[in-house]
């Protein structure tokens, strides 16, 4: 036995090449992480989704992507014509200054942040979600919540503020306030399409996310977002 052996047999541990030695029994229980349970059933769902006409006309479900167990959540409406084709949300043009507007407060998509649709499906010709197709896909997003865990939401959009807050008030009286949504702390702002067409409200939209991230760091943030240098371009 070589010195570094004898050590480990004091601790009472086996040296490596032991443990690699040992034969697994063939019925060892296979332990499953909890991040996939749930996850792997609820998108199989939603990929076979046909609750609502919106099925008739899709390429493919646009589930959500992302850190499974991220602090920020960002929900937008629904697929534009960029996620139908690609199968991720926010991939488009829209998706870009998305990018630019994280990366200003030092977040980035899928570290920390996962983002996603009140819809699954696109709309044809991406007029708005009716209301039948939101109350057959709410339950998504809900289990997508309650998987993820997140510790803020940013609701992205008229639509998506007003559905999550289950209100008909106009996005500028809902911003500047932490909402909730089952039972998590929600923010709204402008959704970055809208953004790319009203140049102007570019600065509000950067004050709420200054905003979101102040509430976020007092929520007590597990990866503190870096100090904004400049707002989103
Ligand atoms: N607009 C949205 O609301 N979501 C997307 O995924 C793309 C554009």
């Amino acid at each position: 036995m070589n010195r570094r052996d004898e050590i480990l047999a004091e601790m009472g541990l086996a040296p490596i090449w032991k443990l690699r030695e040992k034969q697994v029994p063939v019925e060892t229980p296979v332990v499953e992480a909890p991040v996939v349970e749930g996850w792997i059933p609820l998108k199989a769902e939603v990929s076979g989704c046909i609750k609502c006409g919106l099925h008739k006309t899709r390429t493919q479900t646009v589930f959500g992507v992302g850190d499974e167990k991220a602090e920020w959540m960002l929900i937008g409406e629904a697929p534009g014509a960029e996620e139908d084709r690609l199968g991720d949300p926010f991939v488009g043009q829209a998706g870009k200054l998305l990018d630019n507007m994280l990366a200003s407060i030092g977040l980035a998509r899928g570290r920390n942040v996962y983002i996603a649709n009140v819809l699954k499906c696109r709309p044809p010709g991406n007029r708005n979600p009716a209301p039948e197709e939101v109350e057959k896909c709410s339950p998504y997003l809900l289990r997508q919540i309650e998987l993820i865990g997140p510790k803020l939401i940013v609701a992205m959009g008229r639509f998506a503020a007003q559905t999550l807050l289950d209100t008909g008030n106009s996005i500028s009286s809902l911003r500047g306030r932490v909402h909730s949504y089952a039972g998590v702390p929600l923010i709204v702002t402008y959704h970055p399409a809208y953004l790319l067409r009203t140049l102007e409200d570019k600065a509000k939209a950067w004050e709420d996310l200054l905003f979101a991230r102040r509430t976020m760091a007092q929520l007590g943030d597990r990866e503190r977002a870096a100090p904004p240098d400049r707002p989103p371009g």
